[in-house]
């Protein structure tokens, strides 16, 4: 299969991220949307990781079945805090067995609970150099344009502690953002401290206007009240709502590619419909 490092290197790439379905009905419509976004030929395909290994083996399962029967280039995304060293060692050689190349180092979200071993590593730059002792995988990290939502509010700290897990890194995926400026002003600071990886941005089409505020709310990113008044003027008719929501994310994907980025990851929610429409306005 393909390091998305060479994808990356040969031109912009178009990736959809989904998370394993946890009921049979879920995962028959994860098929179906697998097999509806095949003939946009994504250049790959991402599987998130629930925080803790919650939903290790369904992870894996997942990426091999789509690289393995479905011929797309996928991505593990994997999480290290609350997990020992030797587990994720152990999930990483099963991932080269399966020839999985390609992995999204993510720390995780701390647990809740204090009495959970918080486990052997703490950060994604620690889990990079994990990663790179177990076999020669292409490695993508988190950034988050808005910052960390752990950042505490520290911008430097958080574009230094970004820049040094980047060099790392082979390139970065973006937490989603509704408008351009926090994503360029992030590539400006990250190139200040001499960072020139590739940094994808993360496209999230609103399908369902409180669903997203409630996302963005948890991921850090501010839904714009601009945007929230557009969408509070169509709220009584769903059809509204998702045509605007895919226009949105239309424009500001053009406004992303006349600028030159690397590519757009697309984070589906498993539904295919959304990235199928985005495509077909900008004649992909
Ligand atoms: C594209 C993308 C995909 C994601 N997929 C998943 C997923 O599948 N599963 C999931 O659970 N979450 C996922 N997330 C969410 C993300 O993992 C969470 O934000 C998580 O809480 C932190 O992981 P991280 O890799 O961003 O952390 P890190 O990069 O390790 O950073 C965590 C915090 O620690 C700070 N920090 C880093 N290094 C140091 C240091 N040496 N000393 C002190 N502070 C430091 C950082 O500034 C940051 O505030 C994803 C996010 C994005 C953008």
């Amino acid at each position: 299969m393909t390091k998305i490092s060479d994808l990356l290197a040969a031109g912009p790439t178009y990736s959809f991220e989904f998370f394993p379905p946890k009921t049979d009905e879920a995962a028959r419509e994860l098929e179906k949307t697998v097999s509806e976004l095949q003939p946009l030929e994504p250049s790959f395909v991402s599987v998130t990781y629930g925080a803790g290994g919650s939903t290790r083996d369904r992870t894996r399962d997942v990426v091999t079945h789509i690289q393995q029967d479905a011929g797309i280039t996928a991505m593990a995304h994997l999480t290290c805090i609350a997990h020992t060293r030797q587990q994720l060692v152990s999930l990483l050689e099963e991932y080269r067995a399966a020839g999985i190349e390609n992995i999204l180092a993510l720390a995780g979200d701390p647990p809740a609970d204090p009495t959970v071993d918080p486990g052997d590593l703490r950060y994604a730059s620690e889990l990079i150099g994990l990663i790179k002792g177990v076999g020669n995988f292409a490695i993508g990290v988190a950034a988050h344009p808005e910052l960390h939502p752990r950042s505490g509010g520290d911008r430097v700290a958080d574009r230094d502690y970004l820049a040094a897990k980047l060099g790392q890194a082979d390139f970065a995926i973006t937490q989603f953002f509704f408008e351009p400026e926090p994503y360029f002003r992030m590539l400006d600071e990250l190139a200040d401290r001499g960072s020139d990886k590739p940094v994808l941005p993360g496209i999230m089409p609103v399908t369902n206007a409180g669903q997203v505020k409630r996302f963005a709310e948890l991921a850090g990113a501010e839904f714009p009240p601009v945007l929230a008044e557009r969408f509070a003027a169509v709220a009584d008719d769903p059809a509204a709502v998702r045509a605007l929501g895919v226009d949105i994310a239309t424009d500001l994907c053009a406004e992303l590619l006349d600028y030159g980025v690397p590519g757009l990851h697309f984070y589906t929610l498993n539904r295919s419909t959304a990235s199928r429409e985005i495509y077909a306005n900008l004649g992909l």
